[in-house]
């Protein structure tokens, strides 16, 4: 019950108006009950010394029941103008107490915004009342909100200059190649030949790319883009993604193989963004597999959920970078990857489809030379 007023704060407004007039009747009682009979008994006794005083006259009743009726006004009168200022008072304090403690908060809130606005994102309100024990009223439930807020604000702010500071650093080694390769042909450092062309346009492949990969993120991160759900066969999706790089897969000469279950029963999915998850999954596999490797598709049936896994034979990954493959412009090995014109963003975006869907995407391998699996589900 006590818990239930503490977190409320309509119910501690509530509360105070009664503590104020609760103290106003115990101080409107404690009058009547000592202030009262003393005064009483004060102007009784004045009246009567007054009396006294004109004995020898005659005393008409009218003027005797007057002066008892203005002992009783001037004894009330005494004890309501101190019952008036004891209960004001008493109301100043309480409400003083109250406002302070619904008025500090907000001020506190106010502040906080204030900087915020101005770009110190590390700002936190101070959360009156205890979280752990859930007694919060609106207002700490407020704060609470307020500090999340700006939790995310900052995380955001952080993730901004990590994205420029790393687009940057992914820009600046191909324009330095280009560069380089431009500056020794104008100077005939280089020989003007076919080869060195060739290198040049490779490293605009690889800028345009990484446009292209750094459009799509930022569409996806910031939830741009809308999902057309159909249901499908998961045999049909693999096998459509396979087919398509099944080309590339002969040239390298890397086996690809699947098996999948026939009565797997049907997904609902964007075809569109599960098939560009499959494709980038697959795309992996083949380049970290060198020639005479193998790469299988496998699905199963688990939990209420279709399994998909992409098993290679390839360079394998150490234990430590498993969890970072889906961090933005992770690679583990940032040269090779570059080299074969990765820009490390593609697993990042796979983990936004897949997450969108419902589903979890990891990655397992024994360690390095010993074959990488990536899986992936998604809710049947
Ligand atoms: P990239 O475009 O560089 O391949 P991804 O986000 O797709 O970017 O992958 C991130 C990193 O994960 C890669 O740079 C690579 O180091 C590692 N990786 C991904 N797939 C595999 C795999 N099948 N075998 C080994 N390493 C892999």
């Amino acid at each position: 019950m006590w818990t239930y007023f503490r977190s409320h704060l309509g119910w501690k407004i509530f509360f105070s108006y009664l503590v104020v007039i609760g103290v106003g009747i115990i101080i409107l009682l404690s009058a009547t009950e000592f202030v009262i009979p003393r005064a009483f008994d004060r102007h009784v006794a004045a009246m009567a010394s007054m009396m006294m005083g004109m004995m020898g006259d005659m005393v008409v009743e009218a003027e005797l029941n007057a002066n008892l009726f203005d002992s009783f006004r001037d004894a009330m009168w005494e004890a309501i103008t101190f019952a008036g200022i004891a209960a004001t008072a008493a109301a100043i304090a309480v409400s003083l107490f109250i406002s302070r403690q619904v008025v500090a908060p907000i001020r506190d809130m106010m502040r906080a915004s204030k900087y915020i606005a101005d770009g110190h994102y590390d700002q936190r309100v101070q959360v009156p009342g205890d979280p752990a024990r859930d007694e919060l009223d609106e207002l700490a439930q407020l704060a609470l909100s307020f500090n999340q807020m700006a939790e995310k604000l900052s995380r955001t702010e952080s993730m901004r200059l990590q994205l420029i500071g790393d687009v940057a650093h992914e820009l600046r080694t191909p324009l330095t190649t280009i560069k380089g390769y431009m500056e020794g042909l104008i100077d005939g450092v280089l020989p003007d030949e076919l080869e060195i062309y060739q290198q040049v346009l490779h490293e605009a492949d690889r800028l345009q790319r990484l446009v292209y990969d750094l459009q799509e993120l930022s569409r996806v991160e910031a939830g741009a883009y809308e999902m057309h759900l159909q249901v499908i066969n998961v045999q049909d999706l693999i096998e459509d993604a396979a087919s398509r790089l099944r080309r590339q897969y002969e040239d390298k000469g890397v086996e690809l193989s699947s098996n999948v279950p026939e009565d797997l029963p049907q997904v609902r999915v964007d075809k569109y963004r599960i098939d560009q998850v499959m494709i980038n999954l697959l795309g992996n596999a083949l380049q970290y597999t060198p020639s005479g490797g193998k790469v299988n598709i496998s699905a199963a049936q688990q939990n209420g959920e279709i399994l998909i896994s992409i098993r290679d034979t390839g360079m394998g990954i150490s234990s430590e970078h498993l969890p970072m493959l889906f961090t933005r412009f992770y690679r583990v090995d940032k040269s090779r990857s570059r080299a074969g014109g990765g820009s490390g963003i593609g697993l990042t975006i796979s983990k936004f489809f897949v997450e969108a869907h419902g589903g979890r995407i990891w990655a397992e391998s024994d360690g390095i030379d010993k074959g990488s699996t990536f899986r992936f589900t998604l809710p049947v």
